[in-house]
């Protein structure tokens, strides 16, 4: 994973994201943040394990962007001790259709995908 430190090519509500191939830009304030580079790291590994598929799936599957997402959080979560928050992003943020609560429980059952 290659981290850029910038405030470009995020959204507002975005501390980090994984733009391309492995590469992962995080603003700045939140270099020390490791449960964000936990979660980002998981969708490098998402896309290195199916490089040539995963954008495509990722954009137009909500349920392989829920299995992800459900996966990088519950890795974030274990770090950051957050889950609600983790939750509340997740339900929020992605596309998904879902309320807090469902992307809780979706958190806890997540598995590598
Ligand atoms: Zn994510």
């Amino acid at each position: 994973m290659l981290v850029v430190y910038s405030n470009k090519l995020l959204k507002k509500w975005q501390a980090g994201c994984r733009v391309f191939c492995n590469i992962v830009v995080t603003r700045p304030d939140h270099r020390e943040n490791k449960g964000l580079h936990v979660h980002e790291r998981e969708h490098c590994k998402q896309w290195k394990k199916r490089p040539f598929s995963h954008d495509l799936r990722y954009w137009l599957s909500k349920k392989y962007r829920l299995a992800c997402a459900a996966i990088a959080y519950k890795k974030q979560a274990a770090c950051s001790g957050n889950i609600k928050g983790a939750a509340e992003s997740l339900s929020q943020y992605y596309r998904l259709g879902i309320s807090a609560e469902e992307a809780e429980k979706e958190i806890l059952q997540a598995k590598t995908v």
